[in-house]
């Protein structure tokens, strides 16, 4: 089992497979963001030596993220083959987050490689702003995407960034809609992560106004479920599904954060909004990779720090310039 520093133990991996993405999300990536070289990239069997040695040292937990994962060539081989670890039981959960763009193709793919919960990115039910704020996304397609998903049997949480007059008046509608599909949401608060083309003041909604605004239509009950994330999670009386809440401004999930997120490039932050990496990709190309993987995993966690410094600033100074595509969300 990996602990850290300050005794948290360390057992969710996050990995991002790909900085790449069919949408330019604008809280999320410039217009004319641009890509690493694809010789920078880990292959597939690179990353899945770093997750193997992980699941090694008791990782019980990876989810595949991205850019857009599924967007990655070959991306259901590494599903496959991680998933065959949940089989011999020692992973319980490979789980995904996903914008939906490529549900509708692969959901049963995932089922059937033992993924059950996936995460679903969507701010805005109105097909015009999706296009606006995804700047190339079709919702439509997002949506049979979810549809796919629950049909073959996948539990699936919406994920919503809060966004000041932009989806603001909607957000209430979003978690109706969720809810009467039988998913759960969850808001989230726009993080200063990596050079956008707006600016994040402006776009910048408390999570705090958000949820009194659910309160006046619908009861929102404190839950204990806790998924190991960063979510605080409420029941929503009138519709029996959960509403969760992401407010990563506040200091309130570092104390219990069992995560750490490895980049495509084979780079491991130990923590999302600080700068400090390990570097994996000579390891996983080693000869030797199990024990110069386990080596340089267990030296990683031992400078886990305790936690970020993230401050919303003017659009030209993010708090850490990593993109969240490149990080993973
Ligand atoms: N492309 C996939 C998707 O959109 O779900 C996976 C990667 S995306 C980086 C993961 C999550 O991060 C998404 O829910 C997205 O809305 C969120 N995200 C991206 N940039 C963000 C930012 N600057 N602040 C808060 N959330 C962000
Ligand atoms: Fe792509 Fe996800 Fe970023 Fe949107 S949030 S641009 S879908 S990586």
């Amino acid at each position: 089992m990996l602990i850290d520093p300050y005794k948290r133990p360390v057992n969710y991996l996050r990995v991002s497979v790909t900085d790449r993405c069919d949408f330019r999300c604008q809280y999320c990536m410039a217009e004319n963001m641009k890509f690493l070289p694809k010789k920078d990239l880990l292959t597939l069997d690179e990353i899945e030596r770093i997750c193997i040695s992980f699941i090694d040292l008791g990782t019980r937990k990876i989810r595949i993220t991205g850019g857009e994962p599924l967007v990655r060539k070959n991306v259901m081989s590494l599903f496959k083959n991680l998933g065959s670890y949940i089989k011999k039981d020692k992973l319980s959960e490979l789980t995904l987050t996903t914008n939906g763009s490529q549900l509708e193709r692969y959901a049963e793919q995932l089922f059937d490689h033992g993924v059950r919960r996936i995460n679903v990115s969507i701010d805005t039910l109105k097909p015009k702003l999706f296009k606006f704020l995804t700047r190339r996304g079709d919702l439509d397609q997002v949506l049979k995407g979810i549809d796919k998903a629950l049909e073959v049997g996948l539990k699936v949480k919406i994920n919503t960034v809060a966004l000041k007059e932009t989806n603001e008046f909607e957000l209430n509608d979003i978690l109706k809609w969720a809810h009467s599909k039988k998913c759960d949401i969850t808001y989230i608060e726009t993080m200063p992560l990596g050079e956008i083309d707006v600016d994040r003041t402006d776009q910048f909604l408390p999570l705090s106004k958000v949820k009194e605004t659910l309160s006046k239509e619908y009861t929102l009950k404190s839950s204990k479920y806790y998924t190991g994330g960063p979510s605080r999670y409420f029941s929503v009386q009138e519709t029996g599904h959960r509403v969760g809440f992401i407010t990563p401004l506040t200091h309130n999930f570092c104390e219990l954060c069992n995560r750490v997120r490895l980049t495509c490039t084979g780079k491991l932050y130990m923590c999302l909004g600080q700068e400090d990496s390990a570097d994996f990709t000579s390891a996983a190309r080693s000869a030797n990779w199990k024990i110069e993987l386990k080596n340089a995993i267990t030296e990683a966690i031992s400078r886990k720090p305790k936690g970020h410094d993230f401050v919303i600033r003017r659009k030209h100074s993010p708090s850490v310039n990593r993109h969240m595509s490149v990080t993973g969300g």
